[in-house]
């Protein structure tokens, strides 16, 4: 299945996104795509509800809103320097752990909203990745299981701005949390979509020059490493999101020298199987 959520900002209803294009509202399920439904079997549930109703529920017209594809959830873990390509071009060492860090949930906007440079940016920044979507709690998990807590996947741009992530001290946490920095979508694909999440071609473009392309077969930790890793840690909530880092190509990296976002750029990103997202730049109003 794929999941979506379409309205007003604050005010998305639950909707489902058809094999044959189609867009239809499942607020007839009666539950919104949070916690509380992926921790209570909600994925079954909405699955069997879909069977009995698709075809008859209201369809929503192509002009509405798509919003984040999940309510927003407990935490979003991060995934630092995870793709062996990016380490490699940035002539760093592999790490030997993953690196996490924490991006606060009230960045997470729709996949086709403006990104807001926020007051004061100078290196706004991109960061197309992969993101794990978790059903069920997990804490302690082995790698053989960890597959079992998971839900799906989502396209995710992970926006950064640079210099608060790394000339302001402390913690990545500042440069990485501001509103629109985590847009999520356009939908949830569960996970009997993906057949291998290690398997997956991601790009990015800005203003239609290809700036990231990468698959996450370069990823030096896995899905299922960095779920178990994670839950080693922390207790990964259902509806928890876990964003598993970034291929080369984003604007602090490029050479002679770096490209931050401007307003009225326009960025654009897509993963195999997951869809794409584009969001305009704009200035902090
Ligand atoms: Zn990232």
């Amino acid at each position: 299945m794929k999941l979506i959520r379409t309205g007003a900002s604050g005010h998305e209803i639950p909707g489902l996104l058809l094999s044959d294009g189609r867009r239809i509202d499942a607020s007839g399920f009666g539950a919104d795509y949070d916690e509380a439904f992926f921790g209570g079997d909600g994925l079954a549930r909405l699955a069997a509800w879909a069977q009995a109703n698709a075809a008859s529920a209201p369809v929503i017209a192509p002009d509405v809103r798509l919003g984040p594809c999940l309510a927003r959830p407990s935490k979003i873990v991060c995934v630092g320097l995870n793709y062996a390509d990016h380490a490699k071009e940035s002539g760093m060492p592999i790490p030997p752990e993953p690196i996490l860090f924490f991006k606060s949930t009230t960045s997470i906007a729709g996949p086709n909203d403006a990104v807001v440079i926020p007051r004061g940016s100078k290196k706004t920044d991109w960061e197309v990745e992969l993101a794990v979507i978790i059903g069920r709690r997990a804490s302690y998990v082995s790698e053989a299981d960890a597959m079992q807590h998971v839900a799906g996947y989502a396209l995710h741009n992970d926006y950064s701005e640079r210099e608060w992530q790394l000339e302001r001290g402390g913690q990545w946490v500042k440069g990485k949390s501001c509103d629109t920095f985590a847009p999520l979508g356009p939908f949830l694909a569960t996970r009997d979509e993906v057949a291998d999440p290690q398997a997956l071609k991601l790009w990015l473009s800005v203003n239609g020059v290809r700036r990231q392309h990468s698959t996450t077969a370069q990823m030096i930790f896995g899905v299922r490493q960095l779920v178990s890793y994670i839950s080693q840690f922390m207790t990964l909530l259902p509806g928890d999101v876990i964003s598993t880092g970034t291929p080369p190509g984003v604007g602090l990296g490029l050479k002679p020298q770096p490209i931050f976002l401007q307003p009225g750029d326009v960025v654009e990103l897509g993963i195999d199987g997951l869809g794409t997202q584009r969001q305009v730049a704009r200035a902090y109003a």
